[in-house]
């Protein structure tokens, strides 16, 4: 970890922790695309919302640890886990023509992928392209804001 100014550089690890979720009408497409790619994804962790990780472990063999169901928490969950730095991959099929009673967490999700700057899929040629790439199997460099520099900056503002 190498702090700098505004943004400390953070490495993604060639391993990676990968969530995966899908709303309901997007759940067959993630556990076809899912299969289609065992092979690349059995080599990284996986994890994912409750009932798309049962869904998919029950489907294809692999081993997908499962959070709460995404309506009972487990966006938020994952998010967390993006804050702390154990999850650094998302694959999240959500769906664009219905709304869901938790719509605020999946914003929240959307939102906190973007402030760590991990890599996230909303759809699957997105998803193709991010499995597809040459970081997947190696270390990544990237920029995540300096939190203490941020809080500090803050304090001194009151
Ligand atoms: P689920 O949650 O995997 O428990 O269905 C997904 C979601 O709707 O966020």
């Amino acid at each position: 970890m190498v702090i700098q100014d505004d943004y400390i550089t953070f490495t993604l690890p060639s391993k990676k922790h990968i969530a995966l979720i899908a709303h309901d009408s997007k759940k067959q497409q993630l556990l076809e695309w899912v299969n289609k790619n065992k092979e690349i994804l059995k080599d990284h962790v996986l994890c994912g919302t409750g009932t798309t990780a049962r869904l998919l472990s029950e489907r294809t063999g692999l081993n997908v640890k499962g959070y709460n169901s995404g309506p009972l928490g487990g966006d938020q969950q994952i998010g967390s886990r993006v804050v702390e730095g154990k999850i650094d991959f998302i694959i999240f099929f959500w769906d664009p023509l219905e709304s869901q009673p938790h719509d605020p967490d999946v914003k929240a999700l959307l939102r906190i992928a973007v402030v760590y700057d991990i890599p996230i899929a909303n759809n699957q040629s997105t998803a193709d392209f991010l499995l597809t790439s040459k970081y997947m199997n190696s270390e990544y460099e990237h920029s995540v804001m300096n939190f203490n520099k941020n809080i500090n900056e803050r304090m001194n503002s009151f």
